[in-house]
């Protein structure tokens, strides 16, 4: 189902593909807090009075029930967090640039400083996403993933034989970089689940910007609470 609204489909059907996604997350039309992603590492608190008009950034935390915070993608990482005892979420989006500049644990820290969630409390998702098997990067990514990641020759594999399209590329597992951001912030390793598929090998199944050529649609990743009883 196409989220984004970026011309590859029409803008009323992608409407109405939002609103019944976020009605099948709990039976019911909870308002969908949207950002203009711009692959930066703003993190925003969400609140009802920034639907009509959201912020440009890369990730929400929201400490409010009732409000659905989302993000979008088609290759990046949409990563989800939760605290289940200080009742707080986030959603980000993380491409490679997000990642170097630590979206993630900057979301996890802005849950430590405004709500108080201990990182042991919370658990993490990182959701569908191309990884190493696919993730051509030029050296100028290598390089500084190198310089940022201890053990960063881990996260880079040799391209599949005859697929290089550049010289002295690598392939880059983001979703391990994510993963090991995350750990370092302080979240434990069995709460942290970064195994999903790779949405280039599976386009089919997923939106992939980089395995059609850009000509895709774009999946929503959401997270929210709902009110106490
Ligand atoms: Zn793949």
């Amino acid at each position: 189902m196409n989220c984004g609204l970026d011309g590859y489909q029409p803008s009323e059907a992608v409407l109405e593909t939002r609103r019944r996604l976020a009605h099948s997350v709990c039976g019911r039309d909870l308002p969908l807090a949207i950002l203009r992603q711009v692959h930066s590492d703003d993190v925003f608190k969400a609140s009802r009075s920034m639907l009509s008009d959201p912020p440009r950034g890369d990730g929400w935390v929201a400490g409010q029930p009732e409000l659905l915070v989302a993000i979008q993608t088609a290759d990046c990482l949409p990563v989800l967090l939760a605290d289940p005892v200080q009742r707080v979420v986030a959603a980000v989006h993380a491409g490679w640039r997000g990642t170097l500049l630590g979206i993630a644990p900057k979301a996890v820290r802005v849950m430590q400083t405004e709500f108080g969630s201990r990182p042991s409390d919370c658990l993490a998702i990182v959701g569908p996403a191309i990884r190493k098997c696919c993730y051509e990067v030029g050296e100028e990514v290598v390089e500084a993933f190198s310089k940022q990641f201890e053990h960063a020759s881990d996260l880079f594999g040799e391209p599949p034989r005859g697929k290089a399209t550049r010289s002295r590329s690598r392939c880059l597992d983001l979703p391990e970089a994510c993963r090991r951001q995350l750990l370092d912030a302080g979240i434990a390793v069995e709460n942290v689940f970064a195994g999903g598929p790779c949405t280039a090998c599976e386009k089919d199944r997923f939106f992939s910007h980089r395995a059609e050529a850009g000509q895709t649609g774009r999946m929503m990743s959401m997270i929210g609470m709902v009110e106490e009883k």
